[in-house]
């Protein structure tokens, strides 16, 4: 099934969608159909028996996760060129920000991913002026980045997904659009030094703020970094805007030249933003700086909710829009519904982009782990109000792979069904792109505490953690209960914090490293009892005594309000992990 539109009317595109989405199994029966007709030749389905069609399909193709498919992208990655896992050449690898034993997910591309990309970008500016008109007429500010990029030892390219696109000849290239008509240039979203990208970014904006229409980011965290850096930039801002000349802390040539277009010494504009950020209060700092702005956007769902009051004490009341869903193995879908409060966000899966079956996850009888016989559900059969996991068979030579999500149908849109995230499966801990589980949690909880038994003879005997995202960056806060009656110094603990981030997958100390998306890890030793007086008070709220297990990760505010009034010591990381591009 082709990728068909790219550049449509707005009606093409609203009348596409109503069709794909009218006879969901029909549509996800043809593309089934395409990716085993065109895999048909790769070892990967060759070992599960050459499937052709729906039925073999489901009899003989094992439902995995990427730990079963590490193998296969380890040839691939070293320069394995037969055709593995698809029949279409792997052009370079996309680094997810999933992990796997602490180490990046890679993924094979095809040429034809970056088109299935701009064919669900295509769809969601439609959407958008159906609900909010006149988007056409102005410019989005959005603060877009690329990431550094490696290469495999086969020499293969390895970025992420986004990197990839923005790098790209058609993004480069792209004929205007008045719908991608962004205030940022070129040269300032590929430019590789985030402090640069940024404030080339953030000065285009300003200077052509009465111009911007929507203000975005990929992830609300992405917004927040953007304010957080005009709190602590702005006074910098405004001396380039006086003079119309940029400062030497950008040093880039292109990003420079690029700026030189847009900046001009415009003394009111200098007044406005030191009269507007001089303010003691940001409360309403996006709608006043950015006045024609109607709406925010960027994925405020799954673990981006968190920022969701934040965002909403800077937005000025501006309606803040989680437009799409996806990822880097696969593409999913559309929220057709954008302006809907951030607590009914509900993707509508769009069944050309890949074949979507779903593994339920609240049956007892389902198994969940690798390659198992389980009773898969089709895209057209998912039943409202149940949660599943969703596992997808993609065109670049996934099958029957589990992305890890899980989704809670949340109605239909015509014959195909809506979801609202429900979080990352495993996944306790996220504050950025960063994605820890319990066993990563687990190791670095380990690893610190062995500090502690040489010279103290000092144990954690309890643990668990949170997110803290009252300050941006965010950081872990960890809650450690110590094995009574020895003391530690302030110093070893003060050491624990970092040796934790030391032993956090490489997601986790890039964004601490390279991005600063992540504050410095926090232990807070708590008394001796409180892991006692947390079961007894989830207890007290009906868990069972035999089955109580400690938490790993604190969400509930009582809960946590317990813990933190038991803390008798709080401890920072007090330099940055060590993080390579090669990690
Ligand atoms: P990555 O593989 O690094 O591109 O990350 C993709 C993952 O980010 C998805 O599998 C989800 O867990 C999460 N994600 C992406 N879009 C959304 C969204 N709209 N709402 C919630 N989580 C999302």
């Amino acid at each position: 099934m082709k990728p068909a539109i790219i550049r449509s009317s707005d009606a093409e595109v609203l009348r596409f969608i109503e069709e794909m989405t009218s006879d969901v199994d029909s549509v996800q029966e043809r593309v089934l159909s395409e990716i085993l007709a065109q895999n048909a030749g790769t070892e990967y389905l060759s070992k599960c028996g050459h499937p052709m069609d729906r039925a073999t399909f489901r009899a003989k193709v094992p439902v995995v996760s990427y730990e079963a498919l590490k193998p296969y992208m380890q040839r691939i990655a070293n320069g394995d060129r037969s055709p593995v896992l698809s029949t279409r050449p792997v052009t370079d690898l996309i680094a997810s920000s999933g992990t796997s034993a602490g180490e990046c997910r890679m993924l094979p591309n095809i040429q034809d991913v970056g088109g299935r990309l701009r064919h669900l970008k295509s769809l969601l500016m439609p959407v958008m002026n159906l609900h909010l008109p006149g988007l056409d007429k102005g410019k989005a500010l959005y603060f877009l980045f690329v990431r550094p990029e490696t290469k495999t030892a086969g020499g293969l390219t390895v970025w992420p997904i986004l990197t990839s696109f923005y790098k790209s000849e058609g993004f480069r290239n792209r004929p205007h659009d008045p719908f991608h008509d962004y205030t940022s240039p070129t040269a300032a979203i590929v430019c590789p030094d985030t402090f640069q990208s940024m404030y080339a970014q953030m000065l285009c904006g300003l200077c052509q703020r009465h111009q911007v229409l929507r203000i975005g980011a990929v992830f609300a965290t992405g917004l927040l970094r953007a304010v957080q850096f005009l709190q602590l930039n702005w006074e910098q801002l405004a001396a380039d805007i006086e003079a119309g000349a940029l400062t030497s802390r950008v040093a880039d040539e292109s990003v420079r030249d690029a700026v030189a277009g847009i900046l001009r010494p415009d003394p009111e504009l200098a007044r406005f933003v030191r009269d507007e950020c001089g303010k003691a209060g940001w409360a309403g700092i996006l709608a006043r700086v950015w006045p024609n702005a109607r709406y925010l956007e960027a994925v405020i769902t799954g673990t981006m909710a968190q920022y969701v009051p934040t965002l909403r004490h800077y937005s000025g009341g501006l309606p803040m829009v989680s437009i799409s869903y996806a990822s880097s193995e696969c593409f999913f879908g559309v929220n057709l519904r954008p302006l809907c409060d951030p607590s009914e966000v509900s993707y509508t899966i769009m069944p050309n982009l890949a074949y979507f079956e779903f593994l339920p996850v609240d049956d007892d009888d389902q198994e969940e782990g690798d390659g198992v016989p389980a009773v898969l559900v089709d895209l057209a059969r998912v039943e409202a109000g149940r949660e599943y996991e969703i596992v997808v068979t993609t065109f670049a030579g996934l099958n029957r792979y589990r992305v890890g999500d899980v989704l809670r149908v949340s109605g239909f849109h015509k014959s195909a069904p809506q979801f609202q995230f429900v979080r990352r499966a495993n996944m306790i801990l996220s504050i950025d792109a960063d994605k820890t589980d319990e066993v990563e949690l687990q190791r670095a909880v380990e690893r610190a505490s062995a500090l502690l038994r040489q010279p103290h003879g000092a144990s954690v005997a309890e643990y668990t953690s949170r997110t803290c995202t009252a300050r941006i960056p965010g950081h872990y806060v960890v809650y450690w209960e110590l094995a009574a009656g020895v003391a530690v110094d302030k110093e070893v603990l003060d050491g624990c914090c970092l040796e934790m981030e030391e032993a956090l997958n490489t997601m986790y100390r890039q964004s601490r490293v390279v991005y600063g998306s992540i504050g410095p890890l926090e232990i807070r030793v708590v008394r001796p009892g409180t892991f006692q007086d947390l079961m007894d008070y989830t207890i007290s709220r009906g868990a069972s005594v035999n089955q109580y297990k400690t938490p790993r990760c604190v969400t509930f505010p009582p809960a946590i309000k317990l813990l933190d009034s038991c803390v008798v010591s709080n401890h920072f990381s007090a330099a940055l992990p060590r993080w390579t591009s090669y990690d």
